[in-house]
Parts: structure tokens; C-alpha cells; sequence
């Protein structure tokens, strides 16, 4: 008798993102000639820069040729592309890391996830609310959520509120945490966190002995100076931080999948003995276990972004973005709605007006507008009474959602 993870069966009932589709499926079988626009998406829209597509195209000649052919190539990455990463996204930050401590995988989504991995089932485990939900589902697919309390909380899970009166800034916890997992600049808040913000968070994990786990997608759009690009950029930060990127927001490989993962060699966990161990041979143990490497051509193709044209082309589309994100903070402003992000994020967070429930909104603004943003409750229960909206459509899409909103609101 083969038994099932049982663990699974503890998740929540619905997925928010199902939810949406499904409503969005039925208003257009009712209404057939809907042209309904995604303002809520997650996704980017842009095509891969050029320099991207001929390095790819490139690679793809060579294993082509029995001469330059490559099957297996290292699980954890290929020296080519770790090195554009140590130089491009950390040396001109003063950050010094070396090549064993960075590893090629194929999407944040599941380093997030599997990272959990390596860790005991024991740990009491921060999660900022609202955020990502991938973290907190995966600690409870990997049973290490602990029990629902009878305030239908798990035992294993401090949640750190985010919300307007702390300016959704994470503040230290009450009780003591082992693991934590932060998102700057945030999604969906799209709220980034400043030099002095984070230090808090190292400062009290290097007091803890915890280890922060810090998912950098969006690190690409930042533009005010004072907010740190990544975790190491603070103190102290390469013996309890772990850093999670992605090229996914950044250059638009969200279906081509190429990300990386960052665990210092400082960085130490413990056994229950109270044994010290690296945590980064524990994930090298993993990676060369369950991952057979990233494929040869998409990181050609992520290494390519490092080159002056790939910079230049990159920076373009984040630019696109960010100027739809621009669109959207006026437009929702000037009609009196309380407006967060989109600052350094292209994630907007936006109060519903009149104290409506985020479920109702986004219904509303669906049927009458054919616009669709996403309910802020998917994110976390405090996430409720909030909608996101993003820059990743079109222009012309941003615009268009823009004027139907106004008529809408007014
Ligand atoms: C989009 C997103 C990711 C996803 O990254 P992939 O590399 O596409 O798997 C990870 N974290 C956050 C917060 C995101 O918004």
C-alpha cells in the first residue's frame, strides 16, 4: 500500500490564482466579445533581448556540431556565466564572493521551494504578510509548517505583518525565529527596504544564529540609492543570508527559466548535537543529487546579459515597465486611492476604495471594466481590503486599463 505525503492534504483549499482564472473564464463565456485586460499579471510581456536570442542562437549551432557538442554540463552551473554574475552583480557592489558559492538553477520559484530542503523539520519559520505564497506552501508540503493551532495558525509559522501602519516594513518578531524568509524589493507590495531596514533583520539573525533566506527577483528595479541591491551589500550578511535571483523579471526568461542562488560558505546551521555544518555543502549535496545543471543554451543566453549591448537592452525593458508602473501610481493617485510601490518594483499595492473586500473588487472591476488586478488576500491574510496591479502589460494595455478604471471610478 503506497502511502501519499500527507502534508499536501494541509494545504489551503483554493489557489488564488486558479480563483482568477475561473472567474475570468466565466465572464467571457458570458460575454464572448470581452477584451479583458490583465493589470494584476505576474508575467512579462516584452520579448528577450536581442542580445539574449543570437547567443542562444549561437549556442544552439554548437550542439549542433559534433566539435563543440555538450551533454551534461556541471550541476550547479557553468563556470562562464557564475563568473559574469560574481563580476556584473557583486564586485561592482564591493561584494566579494567566490564561484562555489553560486548555483545556477532554473527558477527562483523552486530554489525557494527546495531550499526548505536542507532543513530540519523544527525550525520556527518567519514569512512577512502579505508575500509570495510559494513560501509558506512549501513549508507545509515539506511538513515543516508544524500544526494548526486553534487560531488556524501553524505552529511552526510567525507571520510579520506588513501593513499600512508599519508602512509595510517588516518589523523583529515578539518570539525567536530560525528561518526567514524576505522579499525586497517586495512582492506584492512593491515596497523596497533601505540599508538601515535590512541591517536590522542581519543584525538579528546573527544574533539568533537564524538564517534569512532573500528572494531578490525584483533587485533589477531598483532606483532609489539608499535601498541595497542585494543582502550583501549589509554587514555581517554572507554568514546568515542565502540570495535568490531570478532572470525572469529581469530580462523576460519567465519561459525560458534560468535563476541563480547564492550560499555563502560562511553561512552555518547546526544539528540537534549542536554539530556546526556548512550550509553550503548541504545544498551542493542537493544540487548534484536532484538537479542535472540548467541547459547550456539559456545560460548562453543569461551570460549574454552581461554583455554592453545585453545591459543596454535589458535596461530597456525594465525602463518599459517601470514607466507603465509610472501610469498606473499617477492615474490611481490623482483619483484619491492609496497607492504603495512601483517605486522600486514594478508591483503596485493599492488600498480598495470604500473599505470594499479585495474578492468584490476585483469582481467589480472585472465585470464592468474588464480589468483584472489580483485580490490582495492571495497573498496572505492581511493582504485583505488590497489589490495588485503590475507594469508588466503593454503600454498601450496600461493605458487603455487606466481610462476604463477612471470611467469606472468616476
Ligand atoms: C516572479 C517571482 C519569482 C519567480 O521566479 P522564477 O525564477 O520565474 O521561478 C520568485 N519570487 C518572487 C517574489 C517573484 O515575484
Amino acid at each position: 500500500m503506497a502511502l501519499v505525503n500527507e502534508n499536501y492534504l494541509k494545504l489551503p483549499e483554493y489557489y488564488v490564482f486558479n480563483e482568477i482564472e475561473q472567474k475570468i473564464n466565466a465572464h467571457k463565456v458570458i460575454h464572448p466579445e470581452a477584451d479583458v485586460i490583465r493589470l494584476g499579471q505576474g508575467d512579462v510581456s516584452r520579448p528577450l533581448p536581442d542580445a539574449v536570442i543570437r547567443a542562444m542562437q549561437n549556442a544552439v549551432a554548437e550542439l549542433a556540431d559534433v566539435k563543440t557538442f555538450r551533454g551534461y554540463g556541471p550541476e550547479c552551473g557553468y563556470r562562464f556565466l557564475i563568473e559574469k554574475i560574481l563580476k556584473y552583480e557583486y564586485q561592482t557592489r564591493g561584494v566579494n564572493l567566490s564561484a562555489d558559492e553560486i548555483f545556477i538553477s532554473d527558477g527562483s520559484k523552486s530554489d525557494v521551494g527546495n531550499i526548505g530542503h536542507i532543513f530540519g523539520r523544527d525550525n520556527i519559520i518567519a514569512i512577512t504578510d502579505p508575500v509570495y505564497p510559494v513560501y509558506e506552501n512549501a513549508a507545509i508540503m515539506g511538513g515543516r509548517s508544524g500544526y494548526l493551532t486553534d487560531d488556524d495558525i501553524w505552529s511552526n509559522i510567525v507571520y510579520i505583518p506588513c501593513t499600512e501602519e508599519n508602512g509595510f516594513v517588516p518589523q523583529l518578531p515578539a518570539e525567536k525565529v530560525d528561518i526567514i524568509y524576505l522579499c525586497y524589493p517586495n512582492n506584492p507590495t512593491g515596497i523596497a527596504l533601505t540599508k538601515d531596514q535590512l541591517k536590522v533583520w542581519v543584525d538579528y539573525a546573527l544574533e539568533n544564529k537564524a538564517i534569512i533566506i532573500y528572494d531578490g527577483a525584483y533587485s533589477a528595479y531598483i532606483r532609489e540609492d539608499n535601498i541595497p541591491h542585494s543582502i550583501y551589500e549589509i554587514k555581517g550578511a554572507k554568514k546568515c543570508a542565502i540570495e535568490i535571483r531570478s532572470y525572469s523579471k529581469t530580462a523576460g526568461f519567465t519561459g525560458l527559466r534560468c535563476s541563480y542562488t547564492v550560499v555563502p560558505k560562511d553561512i552555518i546551521g547546526y544539528t540537534m548535537n549542536g554539530e556546526v555544518l556548512r550550509v553550503n555543502g548541504l545544498w551542493n549535496r542537493r544540487m548534484t543529487t536532484y538537479y542535472n545543471g540548467t541547459s547550456y543554451v539559456v545560460q548562453r543566453g543569461a551570460e549574454a546579459m552581461y554583455t554592453k549591448e545585453g545591459q543596454k537592452q535589458y535596461k530597456e525593458i525594465i525602463d518599459y515597465y517601470m514607466t507603465n508602473a509610472a501610469i498606473i501610481r499617477e492615474e490611481l493617485t490623482s483619483l484619491g486611492l492609496d497607492v504603495y510601490g512601483g517605486i522600486n518594483s514594478p508591483n503596485i499595492w493599492v488600498k480598495t476604495p470604500y473599505k470594499k473586500d479585495s474578492w468584490r473588487f476585483f469582481q467589480e472591476l472585472l465585470y464592468d471594466a474588464e480589468v483584472v488586478c489580483i485580490p490582495g488576500d492571495g497573498f496572505g491574510k492581511l493582504g485583505a481590503g488590497y489589490f495588485r496591479f503590475t507594469g508588466f502589460n503593454s503600454r498601450e494595455n496600461t493605458e487603455e486599463a487606466m481610462k476604463r478604471f477612471k470611467k469606472w471610478m468616476g
